[in-house]
């Protein structure tokens, strides 16, 4: 036996007699530690806790412990669940043939999951058997075990029990030796590399969350396979609170509510990713859009409008086709001229610029249109608004001095907060993305150049007191940016607009002004857009305000509810005095009962609700129900009208 130099990360070393394991290790190392982690890096190489070091000649080892709370361990945590969930399918359904089971990090609605072949169909009531059987294993405290064998030997063994598609991948994958996994008492194996969890016990939270339908490497010729989905966290309260927030999240889907509050569609027959905006939803788009264009307005901007192809020679000089064809429409050719469809605005906003000569007096040109565009996105990745083949972006570009440009980034960062705020958003994050130090990313443009830019928008944050992230390494490669994101209702993060420096396009294009000194030189350009696209935009606030729009935004503010046919007139008359005030009202005469015709007012989030009995018309009065308030109380229509208007024209964000 001899001994070997162990390191926790940069900490401390101890000497210990080899071989060790990891767990031994960093007992001795560090108590807390050890307790804590779930697998370890030992000199970089994902192990599991029961990895034994032997003997090192040269330096000391270094252990690294992958630790609860961190992304490694949740993929360890739930890589692991995906193995107990596939351990107690099989000793539910002998004779179920196993696919992969992977942990899903990134994706908000999942956790992990296993592809499975029972020898009958799985349906949802399987689930909570299948989780309580999880629970079981769970509770024994059974040990992960690794070992490893010859591949023949694997292939041997997956063989007998006749587990074909693990066969396959190892036959694909699988060097000399092979890595297997078992959980002890579970009749389940796995070809795998690890690491995984040391105990079963150590899985205290995950929830089974769904069935679906998938295919063996997704090949629609393979067969047809179940993907049982669940999740896993460190603890019981993160699990519920991941719970109850995808719960809210289905209650506020922006596609259900569209449907229901009549907003908007996409038809598969006219094609996936193209949106139709209702005429509700029109109401709301044009709403944006006015608060839009009086802000654009007392802020000097100019109105611009483009077409939506251009010449592909166009794409060819501002780069687009090289960096960014595979996200545009094929070219279409008319005579002796190929088009294609815009997948941005800006080069259109360069020809405006382009075309007459600019002296340092004009500048800066502010150009703003709400562009429609489009983009070749492929039909898996679509996803109601949020990702759509055809949007408008609210944008616009800015050529100006450098001398100008930092006040241009300055009230360009202003602007998005006050449209943010405006909307309803309390929580706003600003991310600087910057060029970083390392990467082998490609960046245009001078190092100084760049190290001004930054310095120059970080400097517009700080001045403003506006918490931001610095992210090294995350700058488009024509400059640095300032991306708006913002919280929604229920806490989800959503990447909105954006501030970009651009030093590629205006040599791309050659642009220039004159200066003070009557000599050429290259205008400084900004791509800035605040809603970003328009749709996603209004997806994300149908979901913050759960389709519940504030009264200066909703595409009904008043419904009128006459509780008899002898109260139409009043009623119409009523509604006619709303309408002059410039409110949009609608009058329920269905011969319902009232309370049926609040319901449906309460179903369609309609803010106000106009009562009117007998006591009402022959008084000249309304009886108001506010949406979440219920009655509010009896009052002169003209009393009602200046209430709602003073809602209307300050755009505020409550009945208050
Ligand atoms: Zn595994
Ligand atoms: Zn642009």
């Amino acid at each position: 036996m001899s001994d070997v130099n162990v390191q926790l990360g940069n900490g401390p070393t101890a000497k210990m007699a080899a071989p060790v394991t990891v767990a031994e290790a960093l007992k001795k190392l560090d108590r807390d530690v050890a307790k804590q982690a779930l697998a370890a890096k030992v000199n970089g190489r994902e192990v599991d806790l029961a990895y034994q070091i032997e003997a090192a000649n040269d330096d000391s080892v270094q252990i690294e412990p992958v630790l609860p709370e961190t992304m490694a361990g949740l993929d360890v945590l739930r890589h692991s669940t995906a193995h107990l969930l596939a351990a107690a399918v099989l000793d539910l359904f002998p004779g179920t043939k196993l696919g992969i089971g992977p942990a899903l990090l990134e994706d908000p609605r999942y956790g992990f999951f296993y592809d499975v072949i029972a020898p009958r169909p799985l349906t949802e009531a399987d689930l909570p058997v299948i989780e309580k059987k999880m629970r079981d294993i769970a509770k024994r405290n059974m040990p992960y075990r690794r070992d490893e064998i010859a591949k023949a030997e694997a292939l041997r063994i997956f063989g007998e029990r006749d587990e074909p598609l693990k066969c396959e991948l190892i036959d694909e994958k699988a060097g000399e030796i092979v890595s297997v996994y078992y959980i002890d008492g579970s009749p389940f194996l796995d070809f795998c590399l690890g690491p995984h969890v040391p105990n079963t016990n150590r899985l205290k939270a995950f929830k089974l969350l769904s069935l679906a339908g998938a295919y063996w490497k997704g090949d629609a010729e393979r067969p047809q396979m179940q993907r049982i989905y669940g999740t896993a966290y460190f603890t019981q309260a993160e699990l519920d609170a991941w719970l109850k927030q995808r719960e809210e999240a289905e209650k506020r889907d922006h596609r259900r509510l569209g449907r229901e509050l009549d907003l908007f569609s996409i038809q598969e027959q006219y094609g996936q990713g193209l949106v139709f905006w209702h005429p509700k939803g029109g109401i709301i788009r044009q709403q944006m859009e006015d608060y839009l264009r009086e802000e654009l307005i007392k802020r000097n901007y100019s109105f611009v409008y483009t077409p939506h192809i251009a010449k592909r020679e166009l794409w060819q000089t501002s780069g687009h086709e090289q960096n960014y064809g595979d996200s545009m429409f094929a070219p279409t050719k008319l005579e002796e001229s190929e088009f294609r469809l815009k997948p941005m605005n800006c080069p259109f906003h360069i020809g405006i610029y382009k075309s007459q000569q600019r002296s340092y007096r004009d500048l800066p040109q502010r150009y703003a249109e709400m562009g429609t565009v489009y983009r070749a996105e492929l039909s898996g990745t679509l996803h109601g608004l949020m990702r759509v083949r055809g949007f408008t972006v609210d944008d616009a570009h800015l050529f100006c001095t450098p001398e100008q440009v930092q006040q241009e980034i300055f009230d360009c960062v202003d602007f998005a907060y006050e449209v943010l705020k405006t909307f309803g958003f309390e929580k706003i994050k600003f991310e600087l993305s910057v060029k970083g130090s390392e990467g082998n990313k490609l960046f245009l443009g001078s190092e100084e150049d760049w190290q001004k830019a930054e310095a120059e928008m970080a400097a517009g944050l700080d001045a403003r007191g506006i918490p931001y992230d610095r992210i090294e390494g995350e700058a488009a490669f024509y400059g640095p940016k300032i991306d708006f994101k913002i919280e929604d209702a229920i806490g989800r993060l959503w990447q909105l607009g954006t501030v970009q420096r651009d030093f590629n396009l205006p040599e791309r294009f050659q642009l220039e002004y004159i200066g003070e000194d009557n000599k050429p030189h290259r205008p400084v350009m900004v791509h800035r857009a605040l809603f970003g696209s328009i749709e996603r935009f209004f997806g994300v606030l149908i979901e913050h305000y759960a389709g519940a729009f504030p009264l200066w935004l909703a595409p009904v503010q008043v419904a009128v509810l006459p509780i008899t046919d002898r109260i139409n007139d009043y009623g119409a008359t009523v509604v006619a005095g709303l309408r002059a005030a410039g409110l949009r009202a609608e009058m329920n005469v269905r011969n319902d009962k009232i309370g049926a015709k609040i319901r449906d007012a309460q179903l369609q989030k309609i803010p106000f609700m106009l009562v009117l009995g007998d006591r009402e018309m022959e008084q000249g009065q309304v009886a108001v129900r506010d949406r979440s308030k219920g009655d509010i109380g009896v009052m002169s229509l003209e009393e009602f009208k200046q209430m709602a208007q003073r809602l209307a024209t300050t755009r505020a964000l409550t009945n208050n």
